[in-house]
């Protein structure tokens, strides 16, 4: 059982780094520790975690998270439950739908810039309230959710463009929102694609199934 486990977080970070496209330099160990964390949450072997009172003083000194992770808001989805991760090794920025604005983009700066956290992952999910309302959605809606549902329009618009006989559109939409999303950060942070480019950080799109408790790769081109 141990072997198989270590062999999926091998084969899980194998498919990652095929999937990866805005790949700088950056070192594959974040997304191998983030995927074999969420190996061990699958199986259900999850990691016994630092939570004392001598780890939460080391933590009040500082933070050093290997991984920025944008996620959205819904309560299924958080980063560190589902990567088995303990306080101050991830560093979230959550949105409904894993959309960013500027505050969002200068919040992943942060983890990049002043963190140096070397990994970027966007991670849409199953059943995404965010994407399910932009896809169904006639007119976008009014106020704050309008906003948010206008953002993931364009994706829905490119999932429907390719979908094929038998695609859900609602999973097709949640994929191409990962990636639109990926490229709008680098696109919008002149630090992250520099540090991209300097092969210090590297920018990947994930999806996390509620279902199985999976995160897999989403290619982001
Ligand atoms: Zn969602």
């Amino acid at each position: 059982m141990k072997r198989f486990r270590i062999l999926f977080s091998l084969f899980a970070a194998i498919v990652f780094i095929g999937g990866s496209v805005y790949a700088g330099k950056a070192d594959d160990q974040p997304l191998e520790k983030l995927m074999q964390g969420n190996a061990r949450y699958v199986s259900g072997h999850i990691s016994k975690k630092e939570s004392g009172g001598a780890y939460r003083k080391e933590l009040a000194k500082g933070q050093h998270p290997f991984a920025v992770v944008v996620a959205c808001s819904d309560s299924r989805v958080s980063p560190s439950i589902i990567f088995d991760e303990g306080l101050g090794n991830i560093f979230v920025v959550r949105t409904a739908g894993n959309i960013v604005d500027p505050i969002a983009v200068g919040s992943i700066e942060y983890g990049v810039e002043h963190l140096h956290a070397p990994l970027v992952m966007v991670l849409g999910h199953e059943s995404c309230g965010a994407v399910t309302a932009a896809v169904e959605s006639k007119s976008i809606p009014e106020g704050n959710i309008g906003e948010i549902v206008k953002k993931i329009m364009p994706a829905v618009k490119k999932a429907k463009a390719s979908l094929k006989k038998g695609d859900n559109l609602i999973y097709a939409s949640t994929i191409e929102n990962v990636k639109d999303v990926a490229g709008e950060i680098v696109k919008k942070s002149k630090i992250i694609s520099e540090e991209m480019h300097e092969g210090k950080v590297k920018v990947v799109g994930a999806y996390y199934s509620i279902s199985t408790g999976k995160v897999e790769a989403v290619a982001l081109k």
